[in-house]
C-alpha cells in the first residue's frame, strides 16, 4: 500500500530516508529550511510544495528528522505547525534524537488532538539511511507501531518496540552515549599505535579481530587512510555532526542526573566533545574527535 507522506528535515539522514520511501512508490513531499536539500530530493524523485500546512493537511503520515528538541517542538507545537494542520487519524513519526520528556510532551499534545504519534529515533548512520538498513527504536502504542511498521521496514532492517512514548528516545540516548565513548576510545588506541611507529591500518585490523573490536573501529574508522567511504576519508564531511553528538551526550548526562544513574565516562565524553566543538569542529563528523586525540 502506498501513502501520502510529508517528510520534514532533509539533512544528512532525512534526505536518504525520504528518498527510500519515494523509491518504494509513496508520494513523498519533502520540506527543509535549505532549498538546496529540497532540490536534491526533487531531483531524485521526491515532491515539493510551497504550502507546508496544506501538504500536512493532505498527508496520511508525517515524518520528521530534525536536529534537536527545540526544532521538534517548533515543528509540531508551533503556530501553523504539524498538530494544527494534520488530519484526524494521521500518523506522526518523529525520527529525530531528542529529550524523552519532549517526545512525551509532543505525543500527549498530538493525542489530545486525536492524532497518533510515535518516537522512532534511528541508529546506523548515513550509510544505514542510504541503504535502508537503519535500526528503529520506537516508543509509543503497540497499535501505532503496527501501522508504522511497513513504512519503517522500507527505511530500516531492525525495528524494536522499546516501550511507551519517549522510550525510543531513552534507548537511543543510551546507545549514543556508548557510541561517543567508543569513538574516543578507538581514536586513542589507534593514536597510541601510530605514536609507537605502527601503521594505523595494521593496528585497526588486529584490534578488529581482537577483544577491542567495535563498530567505530570496524565500520566507521576515525583515522584517515584506514577505511574508504567513511567521513575520515573525506576530511570528516557529512556523517553525524560533532554538535549532534554533543547534544546526545548532553541528553545522556541530563537523563542520568534525573534518574540517579552514574555515567562518569559519559560525562567525560561530553566534556571532550564540548572541547572539540569549541575548537571549531562542531560541523565536522563526530569521528573527527580523532584529531583531538592527536598530539600536536
Ligand atoms: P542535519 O543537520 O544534517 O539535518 C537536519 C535538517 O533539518 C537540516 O537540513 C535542517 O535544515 C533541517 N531543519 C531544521 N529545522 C527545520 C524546520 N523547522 N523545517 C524543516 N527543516 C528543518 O542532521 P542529521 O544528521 O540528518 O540528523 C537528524 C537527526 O537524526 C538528529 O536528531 C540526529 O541526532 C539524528 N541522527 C543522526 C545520525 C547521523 O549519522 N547523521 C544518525 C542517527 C541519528
Amino acid at each position: 500500500m502506498t501513502s501520502n507522506i510529508v517528510f520534514i528535515g532533509l539533512g544528512n539522514m532525512g534526505l536518504p530516508m525520504a528518498q527510500n520511501l519515494a523509491r518504494a512508490g509513496h508520494a513523498v513531499t519533502g520540506f527543509d529550511l535549505m532549498p538546496a536539500s529540497v532540490q536534491q530530493f526533487v531531483a531524485g524523485g521526491g515532491l515539493s510544495a510551497d504550502d507546508q500546512a496544506a501538504a500536512i493537511a493532505a498527508a496520511d503520515i508525517v515524518i520528521t528528522m530534525l536536529p534537536a528538541s527545540r526544532h521538534v517542538q517548533g515543528a509540531y507545537l508551533g503556530e501553523g505547525g504539524i498538530l494544527a494542520h494534520a488530519k484526524a487519524g494521521a500518523l506522526l513519526i518523529d525520527c529525530s534524537t531528542i529529550a524523552p520528556d519532549v517526545s512525551r510532551e509532543v505525543a500527549a499534545a498530538a493525542s489530545a488532538r486525536g492524532l497518533r504519534m510515535i518516537d522512532a529515533p534511528v541508529s546506523g548512520g548515513t550509510a544505514g539511511a542510504a541503504g535502508g538498513t537503519l535500526t528503529f527504536m520506537v516508543g509509543g502504542a503497540e497499535a501505532d507501531l503496527a501501522s508504522a511498521r511497513p513504512l519503517l521496514e522500507q527505511m530500516g532492517k531492525n525495528i524494536f518496540h522499546a516501550g511507551p512514548s519517549g522510550s525510543g528516545q531513552t534507548v537511543k540516548i543510551c546507545n549514543n552515549m556508548l557510541l561517543g565513548i567508543l569513538m574516543i576510545g578507538t581514536s586513542e588506541a589507534i593514536r597510541l599505535g601510530v605514536a609507537n611507529g605502527l601503521d594505523p591500518k595494521v593496528v585497526s585490523d588486529v584490534m578488529a579481530k581482537s577483544s577491542g573490536r567495535n563498530w567505530t573501529l570496524e565500520v566507521y574508522n576515525p583515522c584517515p587512510g584506514v577505511a574508504e567511504n567513511v567521513p575520515a576519508a573525506r576530511d570528516y564531511a557529512g556523517g553525524f555532526g560533532v554538535d549532534l553528538m554533543l547534544k546526545d551526550l548532553g541528553l545522556a548526562v541530563e537523563s542520568a542526573g534525573a534518574s540517579g544513574a552514574s555515567v562518569p565516562l559519559g560525562e567525560l565524553a561530553r566534556q571532550l566533545y564540548d572541547l572539540h566543538s569549541k575548537s571549531g569542529a562542531g560541523g565536522l563528523d563526530f569521528s573527527s574527535i580523532y584529531k583531538l586525540a592527536t598530539p600536536t
